[in-house]
């Protein structure tokens, strides 16, 4: 076995230990030679659990049991069985029968990983399962099945419980303890990318490349952060303790909130897990994480968690449609952290008001970019573009409409057409394509409405006339002659469409871009640096990135969020990693005999000091300061009397 090489792979139906003894049971059948490679060296036991779903569960079980033996028993002591296994040859058949059986069985599951995996790179493999009706459309329908069916065992309440159960043992590390864990997680990713990016492929359809930069170097990004951030994000904090106080000092302490539920959408599905969890856990909070129904990604959250060492209970994943998470509510978390659409929000906050429950939302958008005449318009073009089809479009901050001004909007819709012209889409293998596919019917659904509405309104399409309104591989979509009332222009449609529309002058464009539901992001091109900032201030949005594109989310000391339908709250940066916690005020005073002049009881004359000591401190000035000091004085004498008399 090539050393260091997927000696982990991420099942759900396999441990790594099960998964060892497969890959060396893999080599000893497939030993390798100059013009094949061993079994060990491709990667194709990352396709196990494809096989595995189809397995009666009790030969899984058995299957299981023999790996495990493998997993503990030498390579040579492996070759000799699968040799010994050929002796059937030479056998009468009635003795022979068990020896081809076992051959037949051990063989057959190598080589169709093998083959199966080899016919993959060449998109046969992706062929065959679009036939047995595990296409693009429902990438995740069958294993999701079985992992909900496994969740159905543990009631939403046990969840709950294990969950407030174990947040004492979180809270009891510190913030550097926490950040261990971070590490190992930022090292695990990094070595293993290339099967997660796989895994990520396999339940979005997305590019290889997208998947790359959007959800594995975004993540790292985030871990990166709360390594550099966290200690002193979280420490306590001294703040100023005003004279009216004098002789108390004044500390936020930022505690944990205990557990936090996360529901996340499925157009990024690896990134709204780990930044969301990883957050939550550093700030002292177990999480229970239930990603959607359409990319569970199954497995691959528990495998990489378990394998940094996190307890049992740290961080739960349920898999389950809306009524898991529903039922998830139930258990009365002490805040959600939910991502997805306005639609299920309402539900979900709803719910969440009988308990009073915190919510954190980010919800969608229809994000507009605004091109100026004096932009640099090649630059300003080759963003909108990326903007518009990055993950095929299924972006919250996606470019959702292209503001154009009527000067230069003959000039750069040409090149746009032609930039769209040259875009490469599949789902590729090895980050040549520039975009993939969409992930769930119901989307295509939704873009395709949009287009037949558009059409229908007199829009006119520039380029993607050839797609069938049904595939998932929706070419760009580039609109003309667009007006403000086709549903393209505003209801988001998280899909690859570029919709160009035409602007004059700053004042109409500002109003035009905040007539909307949503308040997400925005970006602004112009050479006039004074205008971008004017702009970008008189957007109604939560971010603004200037000749740039969908860029605030690349740094993650920015917190992200939106403002009217496209969320509440804020996350990533120092504001979000705090608001996974409970921001405590501490004002610490000495244990003294004094008795506070604010206290009882109270008396005239110590209301006339009080009244005369607020107009001197609030009206300003060295002679009122002195008068303040004198005031206070006095009161604090009269106070300390009154008491005294009192007693
Ligand atoms: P969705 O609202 O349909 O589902 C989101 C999650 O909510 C899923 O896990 C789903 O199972 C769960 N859910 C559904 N009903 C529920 C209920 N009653 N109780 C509890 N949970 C429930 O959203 P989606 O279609 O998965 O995602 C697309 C949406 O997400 C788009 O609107 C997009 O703009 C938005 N989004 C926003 C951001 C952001 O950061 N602002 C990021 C990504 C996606």
């Amino acid at each position: 076995m090539k050393p260091g090489l997927l000696i982990h792979t991420c099942s759900r139906f396999f441990s790594a230990r099960q998964i060892k003894g497969a890959l060396r049971l893999g080599d000893a059948v497939i030993p390798g030679d100059k013009t094949l490679p061993s079994f060990s060296e491709t990667e194709f036991i990352h396709h196990i659990d494809r096989m595995l779903e189809y397995m009666e569960s009790d030969d899984r079980d058995g299957l299981g049991l023999l790996m495990n033996v493998f997993s503990i028993t030498p390579i040579w002591k492996i070759r000799l069985l699968v040799s010994l296994c050929d002796i059937h040859r030479f056998l009468p058949q009635f003795l022979g029968t068990p020896f081809r059986l076992l051959n037949l069985g051990l063989k057959g599951i190598i080589f169709t990983l093998y083959y199966s995996g080899l016919e993959d790179k060449e998109g046969h493999g992706a062929r065959i399962l679009k036939t047995i009706g595990w296409d693009a459309h429902t990438p995740s329908y069958q294993p999701l099945d079985k992992a909900m069916s496994e969740n159905r065992q543990i009631s939403a309440a046990d969840i709950g419980k294990k969950a407030k159960d174990v947040s004492q043992e979180i809270r009891a590390l510190s913030v550097a303890q926490r950040l261990k864990f971070v590490s190992q997680l930022k090292h695990l990713i990094v070595s293993e990318k290339e099967i997660i990016i796989e895994r990520i492929q396999e339940d979005t359809n997305k590019s290889r490349s997208d998947a790359l930069v959007s959800e594995i170097f975004g993540v790292l990004d985030h871990l990166a952060f709360l390594e550099s951030e966290a200690i002193k994000a979280l420490k306590d904090e001294k703040v100023k303790t005003p004279i009216a106080l004098l002789g108390k000092s004044s500390k936020i302490y930022y505690e944990a909130l205990g557990t936090i539920l996360i529901i996340s959408p499925w157009n990024y599905p690896f990134y709204q897990a780990i930044v969301p969890i990883m957050a939550a856990f550093v700030a002292g909070n177990s999480v229970i994480y239930k990603p959607s129904e359409f990319t569970p990604l199954t497995g691959l959250v528990e495998d990489l968690m378990s394998r940094i060492g996190m307890k049992d209970g740290w961080v739960q994943v349920v898999y389950g449609d809306g009524k898991v998470g529903s039922s998830l509510i139930d258990q009365v978390p002490n805040k959600i952290f939910f991502t997805g659409s306005v639609a299920t929000v309402k539900k979900i906050m709803t719910q969440a008001a009988n308990n009073l429950i915190p919510v954190e939302l980010e919800l969608g958008g229809k994000d507009p970019s605004i091109v100026f005449a004096d932009a640099n318009l090649d630059r300003a073009a080759s963003g909108v573009v990326w903007g518009a089809l990055t993950n095929c479009g299924q972006s919250c901050t996606s470019v959702e409409r292209i503001y154009v001004q009527d000067t230069c909007y003959e000039e750069f819709k040409n090149k746009t057409l032609n930039i769209v012209k040259q875009i490469k889409q599949s789902r590729d293998y090895d980050g040549d394509a520039d975009i993939g596919g969409m992930t769930t019917k119901a989307q295509i659904a939704i873009v395709k409405n949009h287009l037949d509405d558009a059409l229908a309104k007199g829009a006119k399409l520039l380029s993607g006339d050839e797609w069938d309104g049904q595939d998932a591989m929706i070419p760009p979509l580039l609109f003309d002659n667009v007006t403000d009332d086709m549903l393209v222009a505003h209801e988001e449609t998280f899909g690859p469409t570029i919709v160009l529309l035409k602007f004059s002058d700053e004042h109409e464009v500002i109003s035009r871009a905040n007539d909307s539901i949503y308040g997400l992001s925005a970006s602004v091109w112009s050479a006039d640096k004074a205008r971008c900032d004017r702009v970008a201030r008189a957007l109604e949005v939560g971010n603004v990135s200037i000749n740039n594109v969908m860029l605030t989310e690349g740094n993650h000391h920015l917190p992200f969020g939106g403002v009217k339908q496209s969320g509440i709250g804020r996350y990533k940066g120092v504001h979000g990693l705090r608001s996974f916690c409970n921001i405590k005020s501490v004002l610490i005073d000495a244990n003294s005999k004094k008795i506070e002049a604010n206290w009882f009881p109270y008396t005239k004359k110590k209301y006339q000091l009080f009244s005369a000591m607020t107009e001197a401190l609030f009206t300003g000035g060295i002679l009122n300061f002195i008068k303040f000091a004198i005031k206070g004085t006095l009161l604090e004498s009269a106070a300390q009397k009154s008491r005294n008399q009192s007693k």
